[in-house]
């Protein structure tokens, strides 16, 4: 086992979190979780199914009865307690995350450096949540507003970011009064028991956080969806499942976020700085192995630069140090598992057939396992498979346009609305295209975009709501108005 690698070794849980006890045994039995970068066991966890959904949500809702009457001054306290150990704990959480979802360690550790933002920033948005006074159009009548929170919250959480999507909705949730019971991916759980056990030092009685284990995906997701005390939903995930648990959410109308998928377009135009071009496409898409929801998965370079571009970006991808996050200077990381390499081989087998060239790369790895070569393709057109769905791995396709116009039709031409990124020095060219683009969230000259001060979020298929920022909290709070009659008007 791997305990003897952590300086706090009661971060590294096999058990689930329900009410504040640990639960190291089910009726169900274990599932075991492997490291992408060696396939061996990190840990055995227990399965949990309906009973021990049930459980956690009705202990949540116990917990909210209470949690929801403290003030917004010790909320923020807790929340705050959590933060400070969420960073003293950095270097732990962040080699957990390399373990079981296989990114490098300097990545993982800026995961954690996001994770924890959003908890820091909504420990202060707690005491800041308040009503208004709206006039009336009546003399005896106030309208008064009142913000409270919603309830027990689900949240399921994706493998890609261990941390940083669970911080993102129980940083707001907690400290707006609600209560949460997290379903972590079944690949990545370590990371949300050990930010279980750091929320239980922080303070939070028990129920208030609570994080179910197993791969029993169904049984967990048909419970939290349709339980009438679960009264939110919050997903970050594909848009397959995101549509499923919305359809599921229905009959009980549970308030739902929708973080899902992207096939986000980067725009570079001839006008643009190449080295800071460069430079952004390369973190937009190589960040986590390309399995990122904002990753660009579409590089459209318009034709003047387009040669001397991929020139430039094929230099760069083919110094990428591939291998084990865990060891020094590596930037690339295995994939999540077998799955995520198939559909990388099928793009690029796709895209090749259609006439792209490979510049670099193309093939599995020489590691094997769930090493993939970071590539590169040229002459990519809009209908090929790396195009138009989210090929999540470590492979940039170029297509070339010529006409800006041209550029937003292809960009707009998806069901996705996450994230785009625009390179140019033409700032009226910068706000024409931001305004047409059909994107959440639109990067100008940098592929960097996440942080906790901004909304982050998607339009059409990529999403509902917005997390993070200071309307992060509002998708935790309910508006409720007092409409206040038979006052008379002041004297006088
Ligand atoms: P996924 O397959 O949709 O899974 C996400 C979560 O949903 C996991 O916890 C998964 O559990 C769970 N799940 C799957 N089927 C379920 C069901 N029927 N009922 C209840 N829960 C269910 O996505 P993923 O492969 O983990 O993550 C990659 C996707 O997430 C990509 O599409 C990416 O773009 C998207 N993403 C979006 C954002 C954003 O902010 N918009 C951020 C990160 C990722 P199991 O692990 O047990 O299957």
């Amino acid at each position: 086992m791997i305990q003897h690698l952590f300086k706090n070794p009661t971060l590294f849980r096999q058990a689930a979190l329900i009410d504040g006890q640990w639960i190291t045994e089910t009726p169900h039995g274990h599932t075991e979780l492997h490291n992408p970068a060696t396939g061996e066991v990190l840990a055995k966890l227990p399965r949990c199914k309906e009973a021990e959904t049930t459980r956690a949500v009705v202990a949540a809702d116990k917990a909210f009865r209470m949690w929801r009457k403290t003030t917004a001054k010790h909320r923020s306290q807790v929340v705050h307690r959590w933060w400070e150990l969420i960073v003293e704990n950095k270097e732990d959480l962040a080699t957990l995350i390399t373990l079981e979802e296989g990114k490098p360690l300097s990545e993982a550790r800026g995961e954690i450096d996001y994770a924890a933002g959003f908890v820091q920033w909504f420990a202060e948005e707690a005491k800041r949540v308040r009503g208004d006074v709206i006039p009336s159009p009546r003399e005896t009548q106030r309208i008064v507003t009142l913000k409270q929170p919603i309830g027990v919250c689900a949240a399921i959480t994706p493998w890609n970011f261990p941390a940083a999507m669970i911080t993102r909705k129980a940083g707001p949730a907690l400290a707006a009064g609600c209560t949460m019971v997290v379903k972590p991916a079944s690949q990545t759980p370590l990371t949300a028991l050990a930010l279980g056990e750091l929320a239980m030092q922080a303070g939070f009685p028990p129920g208030v956080f609570n994080v179910l284990t197993g791969n029993d995906t169904r049984a967990i997701g048909g419970v939290l969806t349709s339980h009438r005390l679960v009264r939110k939903v919050t997903f970050t995930g594909s848009t397959e499942v995101g549509k499923v648990l919305l359809e599921q959410s229905a009959s009980s109308i549970k308030k739902c976020s929708m973080e899902l998928g992207g096939n986000a377009p980067c725009i570079v135009f001839d006008d643009a700085d190449i080295d800071i071009a460069v430079e952004g496409i390369l973190v937009a898409k190589f960040r986590n192995t390309g399995q990122s929801c904002i990753a660009a998965n579409r590089v459209m370079v318009q034709e003047g630069i387009y040669d001397a571009l991929a020139a430039r970006l094929t230099a760069r991808v083919k110094q990428f140090k591939v291998g084990n996050g865990l060891e020094d200077g590596v930037q690339i990381g295995p994939m999540i598992d077998a799955g995520a390499v198939s559909k990388v081989e099928e793009h690029v087998q796709n895209a090749v057939a259609g006439g792209a060239r490979v510049l670099t790369g193309g093939k599995r790895h020489a590691l094997g396992g769930g090493f993939y070569e970071p590539t590169v393709l040229a002459d990519v057109t809009v209908g090929m498979a790396v195009a138009v769905e989210e090929t999540f791995g470590p492979v940039m396709p170029l297509v070339r346009f010529s006409t800006d116009d041209e550029a937003i039709i292809m960009a707009n031409d998806t069901e996705f609305g996450l994230a785009s990124y625009l390179f140019s020095k033409d700032a009226a060219r910068i706000w024409r295209t931001a305004e047409a683009i059909e994107s959440g969230m639109v990067g100008i000259n940098t592929g960097m975009i996440s942080n906790e001060l901004a909304p982050f979020g998607g339009i059409k298929q990529s999403g509902l709501g917005r997390e993070g920022s200071h309307y992060g909290i509002d998708e935790y709070l309910e508006l409720k108005y007092l409409c206040w009659d038979g006052l008379q008007p002041a004297f006088g």
